[in-house]
């Protein structure tokens, strides 16, 4: 099947007479006949769910249906976007190991890096994602375990050039993890282009309609475990009788590792309910993307030329925009929908533009049907001066428009009138 009908089939398969739509296992439990059989599944020997915060049926289907949209072989879905890096990484890295991420990445995902997993031991050294490969390989040490990226990252909208770096991983030994949130399967599958791990926030596009938080860590299966920097994978796991990931599971050892061992432990499950939201977008989602990207595209041409209100306008179909031949290799099919511009004037004309808006939302969100608009300089970053925030590439006057699945011409409407007061 192509994509926009896995988007609707995959995962899911009705027996005669089952019911057609996607049912909510709403039970935390399941019940078997002997104890030699949850004996096999407790040693991982026999599939089945039995107890949720592993597995349930309802949340498998979507799990199943994320894999195939991204080409991997398994997924895992979690309970936010926050919680997917958080485990994807500590099934890898553990206390005194190292990681390199690009600096142009979600602001969360900076604090998770910089601040909690210093706390226990995981040092994250950031580098620039556009500095040519010697400069970034500089950053690798002997206990490097992981280079880190988004495909398309906040606020300069930079795209990521994904065969790069994973070549450059690669060529260090070790796997090459994506947050691919904002492009999403629709738009752009990074084990194409040699990506070993996606996570996902899918409390964005993939939901789509701002009602449930969730995350999704999705294994290629194309990564060699055995390379001799991951004995975790291979040595035998003393928590399960002495069983060897990747001896036992040979191409979802990484995913089946993720799953009875870091979810196991730390519990950050997605709910049947919250899985079950999560595929009703997923059933929508490339038409959505498309109408996304359209939208996007005409409203950046639009503030392109707005040169009375505005300094510069951040997106890739923008004629010389820095991730102009990038975005063409790695997002043919739309570009997403999030703009970053700036408002000239600074921090009191950007907030006045947003004050004026009528149809559009001041929301502490993006990626979802409602256009919506966020400043970061007097939400996300108002404890920064104008110096601060000009470091970290954000303007005082710099809004991050996400553009929803309106009619153009109502978005285009909203935005004139409101750049116009200002
Ligand atoms: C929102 C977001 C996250 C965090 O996801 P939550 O679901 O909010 O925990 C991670 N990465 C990116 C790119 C995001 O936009």
């Amino acid at each position: 099947m192509k994509l926009a009908s896995k988007c609707v089939h995959s995962g899911y398969h009705p027996e005669n007479g089952g019911a057609n739509a996607l049912p909510i296992y709403q039970s935390t439990t399941f019940r078997y006949n002997s104890t030699e059989y949850v004996g096999d599944l407790f040693d991982l020997k026999a599939p089945g769910d039995f107890y949720t915060r592993l597995s349930n049926p309802t949340t498998d289907v979507v799990e199943d249906k994320i894999a195939d949209l991204e080409g991997g072989v398994g997924a895992l879905l979690t309970s936010s976007g926050q919680a997917a890096t958080t485990l994807a990484i500590l099934n890898i890295l553990h206390a005194g190991d190292h990681m390199v991420s690009t600096s142009t990445i979600y602001g969360g995902t900076v604090n998770l890096f910089s601040v909690t997993f210093k706390k226990i031991g995981i040092d994250v050294t950031f580098v620039d994602a556009d500095a040519p490969d010697e400069e970034i390989q500089k950053a690798f040490r002997p206990n490097t375990k992981l280079l880190f990226g988004e495909t398309i990252a906040n606020p300069a909208i930079a795209v990521l050039d994904i065969e790069r770096l994973a070549n450059l991983a690669h060529r260090n030994g070790v796997p090459f993890m994506v947050d691919n949130t904002f492009a999403t399967p629709a738009l752009c599958r990074p084990f194409e282009f040699g990506a070993d791990i996606v996570v996902h926030s899918t409390s964005k596009y993939l939901d789509g309609h701002a009602v449930q938080l969730g995350g999704c860590i999705v294994d290629s299966g194309n990564f060699d475990w055995t390379n001799g920097k991951f004995p975790e994978f291979v040595e035998p796991d003393a928590s399960y009788h002495g069983l060897s990931y990747t001896g036992n599971f040979g191409k979802q050892a990484y995913i089946v590792k993720a799953r009875v061992q870091m979810m196991r432990d730390l519990g950050s499950t997605m709910t049947p309910m919250g899985a079950f939201l999560l595929n009703l977008g997923l059933e929508t989602l490339p038409l959505r993307m498309k109408k996304h990207s359209e939208n996007a595209e005409k409203v950046a041409a639009y503030l392109a030329g707005r040169t009375d209100k505005i300094e510069f306008v951040n997106y890739p179909t923008l004629p010389g925009d820095k991730y102009h031949d990038l975005a063409e290799k790695y997002l043919p099919e739309g570009k997403s929908g999030v703009i970053a511009f700036s408002v000239r004037g600074g921090r009191e004309k950007a907030a006045a533009f947003i004050d004026h808006l009528k149809m559009i939302s001041l929301v502490v969100h993006v990626a979802d049907i409602r256009t919506c608009v966020l400043h970061p300089a007097s939400s996300t970053h108002r404890q920064l001066t104008d110096e601060q925030l000009v470091a970290g590439g954000i303007t005082p006057g710099l809004i991050r428009l996400s553009c929803g699945v309106e009619d153009v011409e109502d978005i285009l409407e909203d935005i004139r009138q409101a750049l116009d007061k200002v």
